[in-house]
């Protein structure tokens, strides 16, 4: 009977433990939210990975560069708005995008993704963004802004006019995402950047350097590293702050299950 009971108990032990694994596995995949205070609610920032990244404001829920499958973004809530920054697989993808409830969502898009998308599903969901230009959708005012390397070649990874790095304003506060860039004059000129996302990653955008000068040229208030594989971005966070205390360098882990 003795022996029943503890059979018993640590088959109801295994059993639990396998759950908590479970559960801690779910959880390890995504990183925890931050909560940035602005009008009419916080922003909700969830870092999905490399450079998709979920925003929730005052209801609305906006999604950039969505990556992976219909795993990832279990739990949270559908896309009201898609930004694509670019025609690359980590930023333009189909599988992700496919896996979505985008019944009601808006793209916004530079031409070169819609050119993409012009025979698919999301055809009549497009809304087409050159830098420079600024549209409103459902109520976020949304600006494109250029993204690409420097030297600037017609045949460079990311020419000049290709892809949009964008500005939301969400509850009074400007979010900048970068896209795939280098350190130009269009980032380093932007002013009033409350939350800005920045790349880095060579050899496709930039070293921790040049991004680190960049940032320190615009001030935001609080800056994200992210589409970072392979970087050090605690070294990215002590050159800023080295020249600059009062900017917030958040780090928060883009490669959830990863090794490094
Ligand atoms: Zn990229």
């Amino acid at each position: 009977m003795i022996y029943l009971m503890e059979a018993f108990m640590k088959r109801a032990l295994f059993t639990f433990s396998l759950v908590c694994l479970v559960t801690v596995c779910v959880q390890a995949q995504r990183p925890s939210p931050d909560q940035i205070p602005a009008e009419n609610g916080d922003i909700t920032v969830q870092p999905i990975r490399h450079g998709s990244v979920v925003l929730n404001w005052n209801g609305t829920t906006i999604y950039v560069d969505p990556v992976q499958n219909k795993e990832t973004f279990q739990g949270i809530d559908s896309p009201d708005i898609i930004l694509i920054t670019d025609i690359h697989g980590d930023h333009l993808n189909m599988e992700a995008i496919n896996a979505l409830n985008t019944e009601s969502t808006t793209f916004v898009v530079p031409q070169a993704v819609a050119d993409r998308l012009s025979e698919s599903a999301y055809m009549n969901q497009l809304v087409i963004l050159e830098n420079g230009k600024s549209t409103e959708q459902k109520g976020i005012p949304i600006r494109a802004i250029p993204m690409y390397n420097l030297p600037q070649a017609e045949d460079s990874r990311h020419p000049k006019g290709r892809g949009n790095g964008y500005i939301l304003t969400l509850g009074g506060k400007h979010v900048y995402l970068s896209g795939d860039t280098e350190g130009i004059p269009e980032m380093r000129s932007l002013t009033g950047i409350d939350v800005a996302f920045v790349c880095m990653n060579l050899p496709y955008t930039m070293d921790v350097n040049q991004a680190a000068d960049a940032v320190l040229d615009f001030e935001p208030e609080i800056v994200y590293p992210y589409h970072y594989r392979g970087q050090d971005i605690q070294k990215f966070k002590e050159l800023v702050n080295a020249k600059n205390k009062n900017i917030d360098v958040r780090l928060k882990n883009w490669y959830p299950g990863d090794e490094n």
